[in-house]
């Protein structure tokens, strides 16, 4: 079967040439699909050209990807390994990375559309110090002394790695995602099989390559890009898998949850990092330059494909023309283009399907009556770029201020009260981000207090750090990553009780 080989990129604008595995990598090697010649096309969303295609994994790659994680579990990971190996070998994945992220970034910028300088210098450079953060766990994993009975009895507790990990990522940040599930997983002594998005399935498969080359052992990490109805429902309900760890939206989420709890509910953990619709109000003491500046950052970074998007922007009514006017007017600095052009702060929106949906609504928000205040266009090129769009006079019940669109279409209402805005943002299914700005700290406090997310930012927004934990509440998903949170996805904890004293009269 095709499809084991490198293929060779040429990246026209740096002239890079990039040796691309199109293979799936089990047991640290590329290889073919077992029983599929299907492939998947990546596609350049800056030109809609074909970059290249990779083999498209299918059940029984799966299968053969889970065999290989768990044997890997059983006999070089898992409690085979110290602490101290393991942090050796993710901090020497990181300096590979850290080694290669120009060439990742280009080859990121290629397949996802984002700009380069952003994905090495933000998606990449994050994913390092993921790494390196993780590391600094793997030695320290520990678990707890109980006192039960000083003179007879002691427990204590160990935290074990939960063992194989199938894990499923999107394409909006396809470095980032794989880092964030990979780090925590391999910290703990997990062994994983990750099926990236089938969109951009590129940078995952050389992350591999770097996998072998730091030296992991066969096994430990493999990747099976897929459709997800193939390769990421075999692998959520695959009965050899202890623990699923999913990032994409509700309704696939939901399904994750479904097949993993059918399969083998007694061993699966699931965590879920899911849509958003998040809220970002700016109350009138706010300083409204910079809470313009954040506004802009919250809808339109990553062109909107953000999972904490600032969708929904609550601007208070004695500041609203006077913000307004400002929040328009920085949103028309934004350069969207090609991810290649050192002047791009913005790419394109990854693909066709994406690009219908954002343009699907905008016509939605047009026909149930908000105004439109900036962009909402298309352009005649070619390209998916959407340029940054700003509604005005949106209401709860318009589709534009219910669902998550992922594009850089802002929702914009005005409130008139602290109550107003809070329960305005509270209106909506999800609960992963929320945003406030105002110079009243008893405010912030209270408003912080109020508003339902897994994640608020005060006079800032969008800004994560590896040690914080991040995850959503309502259909926004289950569990948490980054920080110490993550480590508990990965283990189960084992009670030991130890008698050394009591002797057991019989009978009873
Ligand atoms: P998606 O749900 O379509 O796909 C996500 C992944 O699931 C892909 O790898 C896909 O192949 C796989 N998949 C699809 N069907 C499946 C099935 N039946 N069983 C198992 N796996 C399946 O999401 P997307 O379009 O790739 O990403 C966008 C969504 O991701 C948005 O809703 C966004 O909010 C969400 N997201 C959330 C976070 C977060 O941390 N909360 C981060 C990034 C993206």
């Amino acid at each position: 079967m095709a499809y084991a080989q490198p293929v060779e990129i040429i990246i026209a604008q740096t002239g890079r040439k990039i040796k691309q595995p199109t293979g799936l990598f089990i047991n640290n090697e590329f290889v073919p699909s077992v029983d599929s010649t299907d492939v998947i096309e990546c596609i350049n969303p800056a030109t809609e050209e074909v970059i290249c295609s990779v083999a498209a994994g299918s059940e029984k790659d799966i299968d053969r990807a889970v065999a290989a994680a768990r044997t890997a579990f059983k006999t070089t990971w898992g409690k085979n390994v110290t602490g101290i190996e393991r942090s050796r070998l993710i901090n020497k994945l990181a300096d590979l990375i850290e080694r290669d992220a120009q060439e990742l970034g280009e080859l990121e910028a290629l397949n996802n559309g984002k700009p380069v300088k952003i994905a090495r210098d933000f998606d990449i450079g994050d994913s390092v110090s993921c790494l390196r953060y993780y590391a600094g766990w793997a030695d320290k994993i520990a678990g707890q002394s109980l006192e039960v009975d000083n003179k007879t009895k002691i427990a204590f507790t160990r935290h074990d790695p939960i063992g194989v990990c199938g894990q499923i990522i999107p394409w909006n940040y396809p470095i980032n995602m794989w880092s964030w599930k990979v780090a925590p997983a391999l910290a703990v002594g997990c062994t994983v099989v990750m099926k990236p998005s089938e969109i951009t399935p590129l940078t995952a498969l050389k992350l591999s390559e770097l996998v072998a080359e730091a030296g992991f052992p066969p096994g430990v990490v493999n990747t099976v890009p897929s459709l997800g109805s193939v390769g990421g429902s075999a692998l959520a309900s695959h009965k050899d898998v202890d623990k699923v760890a999913f990032t994409g939206s509700t309704v696939t989420g939901r399904r994750v949850m479904e097949a993993a709890a059918k399969s083998n509910l007694k061993k699966a953990s699931v965590s879920l990092e899911l849509g958003g619709k998040s809220p970002h109000i700016i109350f009138e003491s706010a300083d409204l330059d910079q809470a313009a500046n954040w506004a802009c950052l919250g809808i339109l970074y990553n062109t909107g494909q953000d999972c904490t998007a600032g969708s929904r922007l609550f601007v208070q009514e004695s500041i609203y023309d006077k913000f307004m006017s400002i929040l328009v007017a920085k949103a028309q600095e934004l350069v969207v283009g090609d991810g290649f052009d050192e002047k791009s702060g913005g790419g394109p929106v990854v693909s066709k399907i994406q690009y219908d949906k954002i343009f699907r609504y905008i016509g939605y928000g047009k026909e149930d009556g908000a105004k439109l205040a900036l962009g909402g266009e298309k352009r005649p090129s070619k390209g998916y770029f959407v340029d940054p769009t700003i509604f005005t006079d949106v209401k709860p019940g318009m589709r534009i201020f219910e669902d998550e669109i992922f594009g850089p279409v802002l929702a914009v209402t005005k409130f008139k009260t602290e109550e107003e805005a809070v329960q305005l943002a509270n209106d909506t299914t999800y609960g992963l981000g929320a945003g406030l700005h105002s110079n009243d700290a008893n405010q912030c406090m209270r408003v912080s207090n109020e508003l339902e997310a897994g994640t608020v930012w005060v006079n800032q927004y969008n800004l994560l750090y590896n040690n914080v934990p991040f995850g959503g509440k309502k259909q926004s998903g289950i569990g948490r990553e980054l920080g110490s949170y993550a480590l508990e996805e990965y283990t189960s904890v084992k009670a030991v009780h130890w008698n050394f004293g009591e002797k057991l009269g019989w009978p009873l």
